[in-house]
C-alpha cells in the first residue's frame, strides 16, 4: 500500500493546473492524499473574455486607472473560477493559494523565490508538480519561468531563511506538466528536444470531471467546445500513447530510486489484454451525459 502524500501543484495562470493535471489530482484527492495548488499570477491579461478579449479590437483601450480596476475585478473572477473548479476534483478552498504576481512580465526575482519557498516550507508538500522550465527553451514563455521559479524555490526551500521559522524541506520528485514541452514541437524553441514525457497517467475515469473544470473556466473561454476538443486531442493523444483512452503526461525531474524495478499495475494490465482488447481500452470515448453541470461565476 503506497503512503499517503502531499501533492503540490503549481501553475503559473488559473486555469493551468486543471488542464494539464486535473485528472491527476482527481485521482489524488480520491485516494486521500492531501492536494493543494498555488496559482501564482492572476492572469487577468491572459484570454479574459473582458480584459483581452474585448479590448483586442477597439481603437483605444481604457485609461490606465480605469484599467487597473477591471483587471482587479477579472482577477477576482478567475480566483473565484479556480475555487469552482478545484470543488469538482476534490481540492479544498483552504489548501488554494493565489500567489498575486501580475501576469504582464513574470520573472525569476529574489523576492518572488523567497516567498515561494516559504510556502513550501509551510506546506510540505512531497511532490510537486509545475511546468517544465525549458518549455519552448524557456524563451518569452511565462510557463517555463513559472517552472524555473518554483525549481529555484525549492532549492531555496530546503535550507533555512532569516525570517522564516519553518524548517528546511525537500521534495521527493517534480513532475513537470508534459504538454507542450515534450508532446507536439510546435515551434522554433520547443524544437530544442531532449526529453519525453516518461509517466503518463490514466485519466478516463475522471476526464469528465477534467471537462468540468475547464467548463469552469468560462472567463478563460475554455468551457464547452474548447473543453471538449483539448481533451479529445491532447489528453486523447497522450492517451492513445500511453494505450489508454485519456491521459496526462509527465516528465520527471530525476531519475526514480526503488528496491526493486518499477513496473506499474497499468504496465502488467497491459500485457493481458489482446490487440484488440488494448485498441477497446485505447478507444474509450468520454460520455457527455456524464460530465457534471458548472455554475458559472462569469456570465
Ligand atoms: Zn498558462
Amino acid at each position: 500500500m503506497q503512503d499517503k502524500i502531499r501533492l503540490l501543484v503549481i501553475g503559473a495562470h488559473p486555469a493551468d493546473i486543471f488542464d494539464q493535471s486535473g485528472g491527476t489530482m482527481a485521482h489524488h484527492t480520491s485516494r486521500g492524499d492531501w492536494v493543494g495548488c498555488i496559482v501564482l499570477t492572476h492572469g487577468a491579461r491572459i484570454h479574459d473574455r473582458v480584459i483581452s478579449d474585448s479590448m483586442y479590437h477597439r481603437s483605444e483601450v481604457p485609461e490606465g486607472d480605469e484599467l487597473s480596476r477591471m483587471m482587479a475585478q477579472r482577477s477576482d473572477v478567475k480566483a473565484r473560477e479556480v475555487v469552482a473548479a478545484c470543488a469538482i476534483i476534490g481540492v479544498h478552498e483552504q489548501d488554494i493559494f493565489f500567489f498575486g504576481e501580475d501576469d504582464a512580465v513574470l520573472q525569476v526575482t529574489k523576492e518572488n523565490v523567497h516567498r515561494l519557498a516559504s510556502m513550501i516550507r509551510q506546506l510540505k508538500p512531497n511532490v510537486v508538480i509545475t511546468h517544465f522550465p525549458k518549455e519552448y527553451g524557456g524563451i518569452g514563455n511565462p510557463h517555463a519561468v513559472a517552472g524555473q521559479i518554483v525549481m529555484e524555490a525549492l532549492f531555496l526551500a530546503a535550507g533555512v531563511d532569516p525570517g522564516d521559522r519553518h524548517p528546511p524541506h525537500r521534495v521527493a520528485q517534480v513532475f513537470f506538466f508534459g504538454q507542450g514541452a515534450a508532446h507536439v514541437r510546435s515551434g522554433l524553441w520547443s524544437a530544442e528536444g531532449g526529453f519525453y514525457n516518461d509517466i503518463f497517467i490514466d485519466i478516463s475515469d475522471v476526464a469528465h470531471l477534467k471537462i468540468a473544470c475547464l467548463d469552469a473556466m468560462f472567463s478563460q473561454g475554455y468551457g464547452g467546445a474548447y473543453a471538449r476538443k483539448r481533451i479529445e486531442t491532447s489528453d486523447g493523444a497522450m492517451g492513445d500513447y500511453a494505450g489508454v483512452g485519456y491521459a496526462e503526461g509527465f516528465i520527471r525531474n530525476h531519475s526514480t530510486v526503488c528496491r526493486y524495478l518499477p513496473v506499474s499495475e497499468m504496465d502488467l494490465q497491459k500485457t493481458q489484454l489482446s490487440d484488440h482488447e488494448n485498441i477497446q481500452r485505447r478507444s474509450f470515448k468520454l460520455d457527455e451525459s456524464k460530465i457534471p453541470k458548472v455554475a458559472l461565476i462569469d456570465k
